[in-house]
């Protein structure tokens, strides 16, 4: 029998309806046999996740006001989830405990991740699955990193006799014994490290999407969904912003080359975005994505033979490490050297930094450019196509965005294009409408 790691999110648990339409799923694959939880998310816009109101909760009892009325609207989250699936389930004692705790300030960590437990208590009840608490498999270091070779060995030994099981996401516990939890949207990390543990075949992360979209649905409408994409690429699209899984989730799943595929509760017929080591699997578009971010600043150095002075690129981003300034892109000329940095981060240190470059390299001169964009065009199908730079460059002039800015790697798996802030937008429709929207 194959095995499967379901993971849902918050919007995937906010309400028992969505907890049955859960229940189907799992039931209709043999398969899913470990499940990983969030916290109830929001049911409607305006609604607040179970995990926030937690975190609220928490620092009201540190400021030592009376928190009943709080732990009521997070235990009626709960009942309403419980009523509406009628099950023989009380949470009263776990909530007694809960409010104790807090009131002792047992840390905000506990916290927040009584919102995945308790949600793990009601999910393990609703599918007649074991409930596995992590904070007795998932462990974290001194320094607050996940030890994972421990964890990998004590949750497989535990799993190992388990034939369905119900983990809950998002913490673990630290060497101390008290409760720790990964940054927000972590238990897409617990799905992995169970993942791991257990040798899933496949990872399922189900969410409120029908998978990866090629480009942002706030710039485009409707975009595609990206069928399969690489871990590579994925990382590429990721840094620049889009997001559907947390980062960290990527790294144990890469090691042991188990698929994770992004999936839609509310349309679990779709098939989702297939997230692989590699694939011989084409590309339906030549590009897989296009991401992209505002708020860069440039600083462009200018000394005439510059070629020649050995150390001159290093001696600028010393500079800029001194500051503890990150660089993102340094394209370089003849006698130019370009730094792109995060203007919001550059601002406060641009005089220091200035200063820096004069002693360090005394160049003819520096110019500043700020409120710039970077546009990433991603994909593995961009190495088998001549033509695809042509193509991009061509679409942007026609939309009448100047590019101040070209990088590609020479993997060939992204493009990177400077254009101003203002340009953004547009610069992702025109890429988006030559290569999706008219197909070639
Ligand atoms: N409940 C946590 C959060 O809201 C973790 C998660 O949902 O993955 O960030």
């Amino acid at each position: 029998m194959r095995k499967k790691v379901v993971k849902f999110g918050g919007s995937s648990l906010a309400s028992a309806e969505q907890f049955k339409k859960v229940g189907d799923i799992i039931r209709s694959d043999e398969g899913r046999r470990y499940v990983v939880p969030s916290a109830p998310g929001k049911r409607y816009n305006d609604d607040i996740k179970v995990t926030d109101m937690l975190y609220d909760c928490y620092h009201a009892a540190a400021e030592g006001i009376p928190v009943d009325k709080k732990i009521q609207r997070i235990q009626a989250r709960y009942q309403e989830i419980i009523d509406g699936l009628n099950l023989n389930l009380s949470l009263d004692e776990e909530f007694a405990r809960i409010k104790e705790d807090f009131e002792n300030q047992k840390g905000l960590d506990y916290a927040a991740s009584r919102g995945e437990y308790l949600n793990g208590i009601i999910m393990a009840d609703y599918l007649g699955y074991e409930f596995v608490d992590p904070a007795n498999h998932i462990f974290f270091d001194e320094n607050g990193v996940l030890d994972a070779e421990r964890t990998d060995k004590s949750l497989a030994d535990k799993l190992e006799h388990i034939e369905r099981a119900v983990i809950p996401g998002f913490y673990g516990s630290c060497y101390d014994g008290t409760i720790k939890t990964f940054s927000r949207g972590g238990s897409d990390v617990t799905g992995s490290i169970v993942a791991k543990a257990v040798r899933a075949d496949l990872y399922e992360n189900w969410t409120d999407v029908s998978g990866f979209l090629v480009t942002d649905p706030r710039i485009v409408d409707n975009p595609k969904v990206i069928s399969t994409i690489t871990y590579k690429e994925l990382r590429e699209l990721a840094y620049m912003g889009a997001t559907v899984l947390h980062e960290d989730a990527i790294f144990p799943l890469r090691q042991e080359g188990i698929p994770i595929n992004i999936r839609n509760t509310n349309c679990p017929l779709d098939k989702g975005t297939m997230i692989v080591e590699s694939t011989c699997n084409k590309p339906k578009y030549t590009i897989t994505g296009i991401a992209g971010k505002k708020g860069f600043a440039s600083i462009n150095i200018e000394k005439d033979m510059m070629n020649a002075e050995i150390g001159f690129g290093r001696k600028v981003l010393q500079v800029f490490e001194e500051n503890g300034l990150s660089f993102e892109h340094v394209p370089s000329g003849i006698d130019t050297f370009t730094v792109y940095v995060h203007q919001d981060e550059f601002e406060d240190k641009e005089q220091n930094i200035i200063a820096g470059l004069h002693r360090a390299v005394q160049p003819d001169s520096i110019d500043l450019e700020s409120d710039l964009a970077l546009v990433a065009v991603v994909g593995r199908g961009m190495r088998r196509n001549r033509g695809t730079a042509a193509r991009i460059f061509a679409a942007l002039a026609h939309n009448h965005v100047n590019v101040k800015m070209i990088d590609q790697g020479s993997s060939e798996l992204n493009i990177i294009i400077g254009v101003e802030n203002r340009d953004f937008e547009t610069a992702i429709r025109s890429i988006y409408d030559i290569f999706v929207l008219s197909q070639v």
